[in-house]
């Protein structure tokens, strides 16, 4: 997971904010892969967690439907420069730039890794909420193949609806 890539440099973080997010980061079960997971769990899916990717044994993805071939990823909005919620810390301004371009270009790379294995990339970002996460994800799937989420799309709405709750959460 590319989360995982802001952590090995230096220099710290002096902005307050930045810390904060840092502070926050996880980068294996997070809120926002939790609620995903538990929302497709209890629709009926199956799927690996935190499984390497193929032939980058380095990278994983946070949700892997190893048969259907389609890796979901669950971006943080700060590692992975949401274009929502670009935030670029006041100190050290261009080391981050550079991280975090550094990390979209990762992201990229991986998925025309993946495409070119004839794998599925879909990335959804933590600000999403899970009714929306959940339907790209059946979209991916219902694309791939999947008969469960073939299914879940041919009775169109049912997927979102319910709570609208937000990834993040409050
Ligand atoms: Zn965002």
């Amino acid at each position: 997971m590319g989360d995982r890539a802001g952590r090995a440099g230096v220099p710290p973080p002096r902005d307050a904010n930045a810390r904060r997010v840092m502070m926050a980061q996880r980068s294996v079960d997070t809120r926002p892969e939790l609620a995903l997971r538990r929302a497709l769990h209890s629709l009926g899916f199956r799927y690996r967690v935190n499984l390497p990717i193929p032939n980058k044994r380095r990278r994983r993805a946070d949700v892997t439907f190893v048969r259907w071939r389609t890796a979901v990823f669950v971006q943080g909005c700060f590692w992975h420069a949401c274009p929502k919620h670009l935030h670029m810390p006041k100190h050290n301004a261009e080391w981050w730039w550079d991280k975090l371009q550094n990390n979209v270009r990762r992201d990229e790379d991986t998925d025309a890794h993946l495409l070119r294995l004839g794998w599925l990339p879909l990335r959804v970002w933590e600000h999403e909420v899970v009714e929306t996460a959940v339907a790209k994800v059946v979209e991916a799937l219902a694309h791939q193949g999947h008969p469960r989420a073939v299914g879940i799309r041919a009775r169109s709405g049912v997927v979102i609806s319910e709570n609208e709750q937000v990834l993040t959460g409050p």
